[in-house]
């Protein structure tokens, strides 16, 4: 199936999912996840009416960023979801509307002095307390919040989880249960957490279900990646 159609295919799960729910679709909103993918494929994407792209990798995200903008395309919202190195954040803060892997005061600061526009960002969470994984301990993230949403030039937006890959979707619901919990907490405290980032290709369903806001959908658009060399 080419990508344009698996793309209103997998918008018409996700309408699905929010409707079983009972959330309005409009709650929802689709990052498609084009990292390892050549700037080729994401055009028909583009073409089926896709605007919010992810990325993993800061020079793949200026590389495309570029290219369409030289295309006199300007309309993409790009959203980094990968690993934050410091020595790219100005790529990231040049290209990116939308930054979901942020953990570091250090890193978001920086962020903020790059960006352009104010920038919003995500905070992670290791929700499963992973040992191979980025993210906050639950515990500390809400403090991590406060911290970086008095900086310049960012705005806190939302928690990000990426849950352990599992081969039954449904044994995510209890993180994405606590990613729910944790972000009422927040809100509680006064924090402007009106965004949650979690689900992915096998398990955005679920997600939904929890209250994600935005899901982030990859292999399920563009098919399967290659592992990188
Ligand atoms: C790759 C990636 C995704 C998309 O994963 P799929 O399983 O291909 O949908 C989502 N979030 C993050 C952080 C990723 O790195």
């Amino acid at each position: 199936m080419p990508s344009a159609q698996r793309l209103l295919a997998l918008k018409e799960k996700i309408r699905h999912a929010c409707i079983s729910a009972g959330r309005p679709p409009s709650e929802v909103q689709l990052v498609a996840v084009s990292k390892t993918f050549p700037e080729t494929e994401l055009h028909p994407v583009y073409q089926a009416g896709q605007r919010h792209f992810g990325e993993n990798y800061a020079q793949e995200l200026r590389d495309k960023g570029q290219s369409f903008t030289q295309q006199g395309i300007d309309d993409i919202t790009w959203h980094f979801i990968g690993r934050i190195q410091s020595n790219k954040i100005k790529h990231i803060a040049a290209h990116a509307s939308y930054v979901h892997s942020v953990e570091k005061v250090a890193h978001a600061q920086a962020l903020g002095a790059h960006a352009p526009r104010p920038l919003k960002v995500f905070i992670t969470v290791n929700i499963a307390r992973e040992q191979s994984k980025g993210g906050l301990p639950p515990e500390e993230t809400l403090q991590r919040c406060e911290e970086i949403h008095q900086l310049e030039n960012i705005e806190v937006c939302g928690l990000m989880c990426l849950p352990p890959r599992c081969e039954d979707p449904e044994e995510s619901a209890p993180y994405f249960e606590q990613m729910a919990a944790l972000t009422a907490e927040g809100r509680a405290r006064g924090l402007p957490l009106t965004e949650l980032s979690m689900g992915m290709s096998n398990d955005f369903h679920v997600a939904i279900r929890y209250g994600a806001t935005w899901v982030r959908v990859g292999s399920a658009i563009f098919g399967a990646r290659m592992p990188k060399p």
